[in-house]
């Protein structure tokens, strides 16, 4: 039995709250503690089993298929299992497509990640401005402490001093030492602050190109269409897909497949410059903002990236055998053109759908 075999043995084994009540006396509500502690624990090891990313989309998925919280991941999970095939990246994104909750549950994710990062925010400002008066009371509290040792006073008056003195002093080490925690504090909250924007940004890329993923291009999508819109300037999208790609998976092996998709990513992003946003949409399809571009430009910035793509000869460095050309149709859409951006998506795709119909490698406008 592989870990994994056991691992979702465990996990799908459906729970008996009547067995589990006669079998301890543990009042209710720490079992409850208990079994979130042990679906964390669960969730933990798989993700470290399976060399996964920590990303809030993942997350999400291996805990609607461990939990049983969503029967229907949880069955994919068993299926993926029996069929022995590997539980990677690839596998999870699709999934993610079977949890239409998945999306309310990551947006509530990043609300609970926005809020932290705004606490860590206010919280690394007050420690900060904390620090600073400290420190200055402490310079003004030393130097007071130095004046009144230098003071020449009768010897009944001498005692008395000597004795704020000492209280003074040991003030000052307090306050030292309170400066000190501080710095630490400020240090770790600095240091959660960058975890969390380091995990903000691995949510946004695609594991396999190292591109802006989907969410991160609709995100792009609609900031990048409030600006054209504000400053008047145009703003462009289009679809790209490969063209037969199944041929290369049935050909060459998924691997194989997965380095052409890399390649193909390569291409797009050194074409594209610094006017144009790519990203890949999913599966074997990509997407691009041109900035400041009409739909002919566009049209045009892509077809000479879909030349150059259409002259590259690719190698199976594995098997030393061409994959042969490989092609991609596209569909532009003016953003500018209309006030709603899903219409854009919806242009571009029929374009992309022309141009598959009229025979592929050509780029259509919508
Ligand atoms: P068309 O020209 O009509 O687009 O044909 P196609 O074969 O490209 O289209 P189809 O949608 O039938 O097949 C797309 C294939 O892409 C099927 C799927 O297995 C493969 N694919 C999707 N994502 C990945 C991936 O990440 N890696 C690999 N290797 N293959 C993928
Ligand atoms: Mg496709
Ligand atoms: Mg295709």
């Amino acid at each position: 039995m592989t870990f994994a075999t056991r691992f979702l043995t465990r996990s799908y084994r459906p729970h008996d709250p009547a067995a589990a009540d006669a079998a301890t006396d543990t009042p209710p509500a720490s079992r409850a503690e208990e079994a979130r502690r042990a679906l964390l624990a669960r969730i933990g090891e798989f993700v470290e089993t399976h060399d996964l990313a920590v990303t809030a989309s993942n997350l999400s998925t291996i805990c609607g298929g461990l939990s049983g919280s969503h029967p229907e991941l949880a069955q994919a999970f068993t299926a993926r299992e029996i069929a022995g095939e590997p539980i990677d990246q690839r596998w999870l994104d699709t999934l993610a497509r079977l949890d239409p909750e998945g999306h309310s549950r990551i947006a509530g994710l990043e609300a609970l990640m926005d809020k932290l990062e705004y606490s860590l925010m206010r919280f690394a400002q007050t420690a900060r401005s904390a620090r600073s008066e400290t420190s200055d009371h402490r310079g003004a509290l030393g130097a007071k402490i130095e004046a009144m040792a230098d003071i020449d006073l009768a010897p009944a008056a001498a005692g008395e001093l000597a004795q704020v003195i000492d209280l003074s002093r040991a003030m000052l080490a307090r306050i030292e030492q309170a400066e000190a925690s501080m710095a630490r504090s400020q240090e770790e909250t600095d240091r959660l602050r960058e975890n969390l924007a380091k995990a903000r940004m691995e949510a946004d890329v695609d594991h396999l190109t190292g591109l802006p993923n989907r969410r991160a291009f609709e995100r792009r999508l609609v900031s990048a269409s409030l600006e054209a819109r504000a400053k008047g300037e145009a703003l462009s999208l289009a679809f790209c897909d490969v063209d037969h790609f199944k041929l290369v998976n049935d050909r060459h092996g998924h691997e194989a497949g997965d380095r052409v998709l890399c390649a193909l990513a390569g291409t797009l992003n050194e074409h594209a410059g610094s006017a144009c946003f790519v990203g890949r949409h999913g599966g074997e399809e990509f997407v691009l903002l041109f900035y400041g571009m009409d739909k002919n430009a566009a049209r045009a910035k892509l077809d000479a990236i879909r030349r150059a793509q259409a002259a590259r000869l690719l190698m199976n460095r594995d098997t030393g055998q061409p994959f042969g050309r490989v092609t991609f149709s596209g569909g532009v859409a003016e953003v500018t053109e209309d006030t709603d951006t899903r219409s854009a998506l919806a242009r571009a795709d029929a374009a992309l759908y022309r141009a598959k119909q009229e025979g592929r490698n050509r780029v259509m406008v919508g």
